[in-house]
């Protein structure tokens, strides 16, 4: 399976230059710890509800073939 590539933008969020998935960081609101949400093309995922990070599904595999 693929691997994301990170290019980090500040530091708590980066994006994939390779599926465009964008990646937060973000402070929990109750607890002492960071939470990640991650979004790509309308769809969102994150750490609060238990979601594991989405596989990398480079743009060209999905228009090609
Ligand atoms: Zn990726």
């Amino acid at each position: 399976m693929a691997r994301h590539r990170w290019n980090k933008i500040h530091d708590h969020r980066k994006r994939c230059t390779v599926c465009g998935l964008l990646a937060d960081q973000r402070p929990h609101p109750y607890r002492r710890q960071w939470w990640t949400e991650w979004s790509r093309n309308g769809q969102y995922w994150n750490t609060l509800q238990g979601d594991k990070t989405p596989p990398c599904q480079p743009v060209d595999a999905v228009q090609g073939a």
